[in-house]
């Protein structure tokens, strides 16, 4: 990551994990040990947690981020999370179109972008995640596969909007895997995917973050920070340990 516009990004994706009292724990511990201003960082909760972490970081350099959020305002939704809920609650960010979300529950890059848009319109910064799979990189069809899942935002995007998004490129065969795509296989798609928005806005490109995710560990952050278009990380199971999340936020300054 060299360009001065751009501050690195570290956001921690907790998952399905854990109770209320060791998510608080958790929190605790990370804002006592997230002191810098050098990089910003954000921790993704469960949705029953969110309240609560955000309780626990108010005032600390630590944001909170929702891990999914409905594409609709309020009304006959059981069981899902609106982006005015996800705010009220203390988010600033939300994750939307985690593999997990688009594999194990249907979600199209529409829907996707349907909750990008929501998101932007409640005043929060929507995280889209886009990846492929294995068997689409063995069949090189990466690029188009997440140019395509990129695209849905971009063709729907208000003029100016493009300079709120966040984008994560997670190859669905690195997350949880512990096989983590090298740097340089990472930075082609991070400059393929600046590329796309820079088509639509060559100021928001420039801007826009673009974070790596998939099997980050405190030991291959640095390599991946040192790839001109890699502007963070999105880190699923290391950023349960608190120590090893620390380790990941200082690599990243
Ligand atoms: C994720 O959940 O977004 C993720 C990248 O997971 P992991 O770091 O465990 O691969």
């Amino acid at each position: 990551m060299t360009h001065g516009l751009r501050r690195p990004l570290v956001v921690g994706n907790w998952k399905m994990n854990g109770s209320c009292v060791a998510a608080r724990a958790r929190a605790l511990a990370l804002r006592n040990g997230v002191t810098s201003t050098d990089c910003d960082v954000l921790v993704a909760p469960p949705a029953m947690h969110v309240f609560p972490v955000s309780e626990e970081l108010r005032g600390s350099r630590i944001g909170v981020a929702g891990q999914d959020v409905s594409e609709f305002p309020d009304g006959a939704h059981t069981g899902d999370t609106s982006a005015a809920m996800l705010v009220d609650a203390g988010c600033s960010h939300v994750l939307v179109g985690h593999s997990e979300r688009r594999a194990r529950h249907g979600e199209s890059d529409d829907k996707v972008a349907a909750k990008a848009f929501a998101a932007l319109g409640a005043g929060l910064v929507p995280i889209v995640c886009v990846g492929e799979t294995l068997a689409e990189r063995e069949g090189g069809m990466t690029e188009a596969v997440v140019l395509r899942q990129l695209d849905a935002v971009l063709a729907g995007a208000l003029p100016g909007s493009l300079d709120m998004l966040v984008l994560a490129y997670e190859p669905v065969w690195a997350i949880g895997t512990g096989r983590n795509a090298t740097p340089e296989q990472a930075q082609v798609v991070h400059a393929c995917l600046r590329a796309r928005v820079a088509r639509a806005d060559a100021g928001a490109a420039a801007r826009v973050r673009i974070l790596y995710g998939g099997s980050v560990k405190a030991s291959n952050t640095p390599a991946l920070f040192a790839m001109p278009d890699i502007d963070g990380v999105l880190v699923g199971g290391a950023s349960l340990d608190a120590q090893e999340f620390l380790e990941i936020c200082a690599a990243a300054r």
